[in-house]
């Protein structure tokens, strides 16, 4: 009988238990989460920043079935705000430079997936390099569902420019994307993922509501509007796909348990 009692108390200890713990994770993982992928290049080739087709393919396969919901850098804002509901498995996906083959390789698989994305570009490299996006390209991809904002003017490393020159690689970029695409053009990609407070200031000066880096991590309501955390996507020895899933819910396991702080 006494066995019995113990028992049973052990058992509604480790009911008690888990229900407090539950209750802690809850606490935790309050507010939106939201998963920004950082991509460059689409291309079957083994340059460092490349994503076979195939990857790429199943990794859209992969957020889709997972029920991963693709959203715009203005619903990440609004969501973040407070002022929108975001999805429960939100995705940004962005893309850097605004190469060719986000063209040619990517659009037609994102196309096919449903799902939206945003390339940062550079109005001085659009439709003067062979390499990168044409306007026409671009017209034909926001359309599509592909949101284009600013990843400045020429790429230059911005902490190494004098303040008149940051200013106005922020400002042009941001005003002959505006005149191009015919809708305001309010975010930003560091080029180089450098920033600084000082950067930072000077963007939300010329109207960016916020920047984004490549500082590791997941985007919640910790996070600062102009320093905004994306999850690098590259090939790395052709391990993508076990990097992708690691990089997408290691980490986010380890902050929703609240083992990671930022
Ligand atoms: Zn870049």
């Amino acid at each position: 009988m006494k066995k019995i009692f113990i028992s049973l108390t052990l058992i509604l200890t480790l009911i008690l238990s888990q229900k407090i713990f539950a209750q802690n994770v809850t606490e935790i993982a309050e507010g939106p989460k939201v998963l920004i992928l950082n991509y460059h290049q689409i291309q079957n080739t083994s340059a460092s920043l490349s994503i076979p087709l195939a990857d790429f393919d199943a990794q859209m396969n992969y957020l889709t079935s997972h029920g991963y919901v693709s959203i715009t850098p203005e619903e990440l804002y609004s969501g973040l705000n407070g002022q929108l509901e975001l999805p429960k498995k939100p995705v940004l996906i962005t893309f850097d430079d605004g190469y060719a083959d986000n063209y040619k390789n990517a659009f037609p698989i994102l196309r096919r997936y449903g799902m939206r994305a945003t390339i940062f570009v550079i109005p001085a490299f659009v439709g003067v390099y062979n390499n990168y996006l044409t306007w026409e390209e671009i017209l034909e991809m926001q359309d599509g569902g592909i949101t284009f904002e600013s990843h400045t003017m020429h790429h230059y490393k911005l902490e190494e420019l004098p303040d008149d020159e940051i200013r106005s690689e922020l400002l042009n970029s941001k005003t002959i994307l505006e005149e191009k695409l015919g809708r305001p053009v309010e975010f930003l990609a560091y080029p180089t993922g450098t920033y600084n407070l000082h950067i930072a200031g000077i963007a939300k000066e010329v109207g960016y509501k916020s920047a984004f880096t490549i500082k590791y991590g997941v985007v919640d309501l910790g996070s600062n509007f102009y320093a905004l955390e994306r999850v690098p996507i590259f090939n790395s020895a052709g391990h993508t796909m076990k990097d992708f899933y690691e990089r997408i819910d290691y980490r986010q396991s380890f902050e929703e348990f609240g083992w990671i702080k930022k």
